[in-house]
């Protein structure tokens, strides 16, 4: 029997990049890509359309998707935030769209400036016009397992916003724990309620290890059928708007634990390393994540 696939979509690029001071040039954000394109990923979230003030790092996300390798069998995708990033994305010509929006009330206005009810009103607006020029759409729920400001989320509330997502017509969903205050029996008991209610809409996790509990929950989450998770090379990320907040789950880490565990990910662990590597130098400190410290270490057993 071959073993059941789990899909890594890369976040690097985006969730890693965005809080980094060192600007960094489109052409390396490209060779970037073409090297994780080449370890296997096919599915990589390469910038967000956000006002280049709040972000500096994501100025350059008309060139960069321009410049994408022509690859029918890679996903590329952008994060917007607002109708004017979904304008600008859909005039980029990039064909998928991550768009969310936070359980936290109190979340939402600090990162979006927009209150939860006003957020749920302008995703369904993003998601028509993005449909309307069939770009498919990912549907996110931030804060989905907690909020730094706001404690506890109600689950209620979490489904419901699964089923907004539902309705709005996305072609499929994400949970995110941003803060990463989720714990392994809630993941467990949240994704199998949102498994049932999303049917054949598949669902990814969007998993940050600030707590050290990333890797378990993800763990938590496949055992009751996720497929589909995010992960940064390295365990770069990290939101700017949430205090303290660390890391996505490393590609490199993520990928090892999986396969030793029976799953496929297609993803070539030493090849994203390179690449960890390649960041660690230019921002002369080490990374969060730990495989990409012994991936190409011949001395070292690693299965
Ligand atoms: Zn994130």
């Amino acid at each position: 029997m071959s073993p059941a696939t789990i899909i890594l979509e890369e976040q690097g690029l985006r969730d890693g990049l965005q809080t980094i001071a060192v600007s960094i040039p489109a052409a390396q954000k490209l060779s970037w890509i073409n090297q994780l394109i080449g370890a296997g990923l096919r599915r990589i979230q390469v910038t967000s359309f956000v006002h280049p003030r709040l972000v500096p790092q994501m100025a350059d996300a008309e060139e960069l998707v321009n410049a994408l390798p022509k690859r029918d069998d890679v996903v590329f995708s952008a994060l917007v935030l607002n109708i004017k990033g979904v304008e600008r994305a859909i005039a980029s010509g990039i064909r998928h769209l991550a768009i969310s929006l936070s359980a936290s009330n109190t979340h939402s206005l600090k990162n979006a400036n927009i209150s939860l009810e006003a957020a749920r009103a302008a995703f369904k607006e993003m998601v028509a016009l993005a449909l309307q020029h069939q770009v498919t759409i990912r549907g996110g729920i931030q804060c989905a397992f907690g909020c730094r400001y706001e404690g506890a989320i109600s689950e209620a509330l979490v489904y419901d916003l699964v089923q907004h997502h539902l309705d709005c017509g996305v072609q499929e969903l994400a949970l995110a724990d941003s803060t990463g205050m989720g714990n392994p029996l809630q993941v467990k008991r949240m994704v199998a309620q949102v498994l049932a209610k999303a049917g054949a809409t598949p669902l990814a996790l969007h998993l940050h290890n600030t707590e050290n509990k990333g890797y378990a929950n993800l763990c938590a989450a496949a055992e009751v059928g996720v497929r589909q998770f995010d992960t940064a090379f390295g365990g770069l990320g990290g939101c700017p708007f949430i205090k303290g907040a660390t890391g996505n789950i490393a590609t490199e880490d993520t990928s090892h634990m999986l396969m030793q565990m029976g799953y496929s990910t297609g993803v070539n662990i030493s090849k994203v390393a390179a690449v960890s590597r390649e960041m660690e130098v230019l921002l002369g400190k080490p990374l969060p994540g730990l495989l990409y410290k012994l991936a190409d270490r011949e001395d070292i057993r690693m299965t």
